[in-house]
């Protein structure tokens, strides 16, 4: 029999994805995905619509988040999973953060003034509307207003992480944030490990008691793939994955459905998430 899959990786509307997360859940169910967790970019505002979306479709989801946090002075992103939406200390965390890509859109659009290109907060905030501000919305003005012909060329020329008008916001660490999920009743995945980290990195991971990693991602190849599955049992830590699902790219359809995890991954995720929890209930 066929197992069944869980895509525990995806974007949707509510940070830089395409569609609205009830047409992922509805793209889930057609391509029989038993479970999926929608994993916007410093945001969970995307669960509750999927939520009652998957209760009408029978398709489980999961919450969950993409956060960017800090790491040798680098980005670093962690999945969080199965956390307490009414944790308090960890919505304030988020608010926090969109307070953070605010400020730091200022500092971008102050720099792209210096450059001589006038954009303001206001346009940048139409074009994000509730949503997180990410550089994709300082771009998409920039565009619409004639400044580049197109996105890739602002993020080339402009706010592409080398590029003069980029900003640089410091983050939490990766440690905190491993701590803030963890004391939710989450558990913190490091995301699309691929090459970037060294043995000393993960061990680095492993002490600040992070519960898995992603090992089944678009940009892992099967070497990358067995590295990190290794390095998981080796530990005793979860193993999860997902297509990261954007939408915007053509590759991104033969991903969905297709770069996914077996069902004992959600099965491993939600007993460890169970525990947790009474762990934190019984203190
Ligand atoms: P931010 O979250 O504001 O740092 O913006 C990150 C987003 O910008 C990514 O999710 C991509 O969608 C987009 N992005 C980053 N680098 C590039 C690039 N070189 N070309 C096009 N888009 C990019
Ligand atoms: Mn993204
Ligand atoms: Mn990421
Ligand atoms: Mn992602």
């Amino acid at each position: 029999m066929k197992s069944p899959k869980a895509d525990l990786h995806i974007h949707t509307k509510k940070s830089d994805g395409k569609l609205a997360p009830a047409d992922i859940v509805k793209k889930a169910s057609e391509k029989g995905l038993c479970t999926i967790s929608i994993t916007d970019h410093d945001t969970y505002a995307g669960y509750f619509e999927a939520k009652s979306a998957g209760d009408d479709l029978g398709v489980e989801v999961l919450p969950g988040i993409e956060i960017t946090s800090e790491y040798k002075d680098r980005e670093c992103h962690i999945l969080g999973y199965g956390f307490d939406l009414g944790n308090a200390e960890f919505s304030a965390f988020v608010k926090s953060q969109k307070l953070r890509r605010y400020k730091r859109a200022r500092r971008m659009i102050q720099n792209l003034g210096k450059m001589g290109f006038d954009i303001s907060i206001e346009e940048v905030i139409g074009e994000a509307g509730t949503m997180n501000i990410s550089r994709n919305h300082l771009a998409k003005v920039m565009v619409s207003k004639g400044m580049a012909p197109n996105v890739r060329v602002v993020f080339d020329r402009y706010l592409g992480n080398r590029s003069p008008a980029y900003f640089k916001i410091g983050y939490e660490s990766a440690e905190e944030v491993i701590r803030l999920i963890k004391s939710a009743g989450g558990i913190s995945i490091l995301a699309h490990p691929g090459l970037y980290y060294v043995e000393e990195d993960i061990k680095y991971f492993i002490e600040a008691e992070i519960d898995g990693f992603e090992y089944i991602h678009p940009s892992h190849n099967y070497l990358l793939q067995k590295r990190y599955r290794e390095i998981c049992e080796q530990n005793g830590l979860i193993a999860t994955g997902g297509s990261d699902y954007h939408g915007f790219r053509p590759e991104d359809e033969s991903y969905f459905g297709t770069v996914a995890v077996d069902s004992s991954t959600v099965a491993h995720i939600k007993r460890l998430t169970v525990d947790r929890k009474k762990q934190h209930t019984s203190q």
